[in-house]
């Protein structure tokens, strides 16, 4: 028997990187899983239910919601999100919206849509995946700071209207993970430049952050909520 036996989770942006580990982890735990992405043909980890929905489509993410509220998730893991670094003063407003869409919007309607069958059944969590950027920043990272710093507060709002009625809503902030992204990105200088930053002296897994982040999400979580928990071997603490 899994922890997550009977429980329905969605996660977002479930193709690949750190939501792919997610939905493969609820998975064993005994979740049945509804992935998300943008491919018309079904992607996501094996096992789990496809729904294609491009986040830069304002009638995708309504059609999503309303599915979403239809089938009553017990757990939400709002994982889709993007990233553009600029210098402040280049900032493309354009940029700097749609950043907010994907990373905020988009997850603030969701959690919409899947709030009232949690509450009507006393049970529900939902994780929301934030970053490091959303606990400190650095230059040319404005658009997606703001983003993420308020996905916490978003949370935090969240959780104090939900908690009494048994839904825990929580961040994580990963650090620098080790995705097919973060590789293509920042090449293996870059990589290591970033690792030298980090106490733990490496790159998390996304394994790492998917086994806390089904934590928080399953029945072992009883009183945490509204927090924004890093996972980031040190980095944001030193
Ligand atoms: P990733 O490998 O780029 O994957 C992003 C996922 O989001 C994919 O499944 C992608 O689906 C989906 N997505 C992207 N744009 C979308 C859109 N317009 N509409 C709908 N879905 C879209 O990302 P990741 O590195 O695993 O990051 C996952 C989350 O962790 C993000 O919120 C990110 O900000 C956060 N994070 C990542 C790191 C890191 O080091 N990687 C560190 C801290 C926080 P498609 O397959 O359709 O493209």
């Amino acid at each position: 028997m899994g922890s997550l036996d009977g429980r329905l989770a969605v996660v977002t942006g479930a193709t690949r990187g750190i939501g792919l580990a997610i939905a493969e982890r609820l998975l064993s735990d005994g979740a049945k899983v509804v992935a998300t992405g943008r491919a018309g043909e079904a992607r996501g980890p094996a096992g789990s239910r496809y729904m294609a929905a491009d986040f830069d489509d304002a009638d995708a993410v309504e059609s999503l919601a309303r599915s979403l509220a239809d089938l009553g998730p017990d757990i939400l893991i709002n994982n889709a999100g993007i990233n553009k670094v600029s210098p402040f003063a280049a900032i493309d407003l354009a940029d700097f919206d749609r950043i907010h869409r994907i990373n905020l919007a988009v997850p603030f309607r969701l959690c919409q849509a899947v709030l009232p069958g949690m509450r009507s059944k006393g049970w529900g969590r939902i994780v929301s995946i934030s970053s490091v950027w959303g606990k400190v920043s650095r230059a040319g990272r404005a658009s997606y700071s703001a983003s993420k710093f308020g996905l916490d507060g978003m949370t935090t709002a969240l959780a104090a209207e939900a908690a009494g009625d048994g839904v825990l809503v929580n961040c994580v902030a990963p650090g620098f993970t080790d995705t097919e992204l973060t590789r293509r990105v920042l090449g293996e200088a870059g990589i290591a430049a970033l690792v030298a930053q980090v106490p733990a002296g490496r790159l998390a897994r996304p394994e790492e952050i998917a086994s806390f982040v089904a934590w928080l999400a399953g029945p072992e979580n009883t009183y945490i909520s509204g927090q924004n928990i890093a996972i980031d071997g040190g980095f944001t603490r030193v």
